[in-house]
């Protein structure tokens, strides 16, 4: 029996995240509260089979970010992290 991981890296979000912020997030880095590993958004776990996307810390499995999109409106949850750090654009 082979166990495939029910995750992909967070490369697997950067549509949804774009439409969001309006830049590539995959490059976006920030730390995790609660572990503290800093890390860019494409090194997290996204977690995309539920009704919205979730992006977990490859280190402790933590909740970092939840992103909810319904036909008229987004929830964006970024309380795992302790902060985002985002390109500014050019
Ligand atoms: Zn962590």
């Amino acid at each position: 029996m082979t166990l495939t991981p029910d995750f992909l890296d967070g490369n697997a979000a950067a549509g949804d995240l774009e439409s969001v912020f309006g830049t590539d997030m995959t490059v976006a880095t920030g730390r995790c509260r609660g572990c503290g590993q800093r890390m860019s958004l494409a090194q997290t776990r996204a977690y995309l089979r539920g009704p919205g996307i979730v992006l977990r810390c490859p280190g402790c499995e933590s909740v970092l970010l939840r992103l909810v999109r319904s036909a008229d409106q987004m929830w964006l949850d970024t309380g795992g992290l302790d902060y985002l750090r985002i390109p500014a654009p050019q």
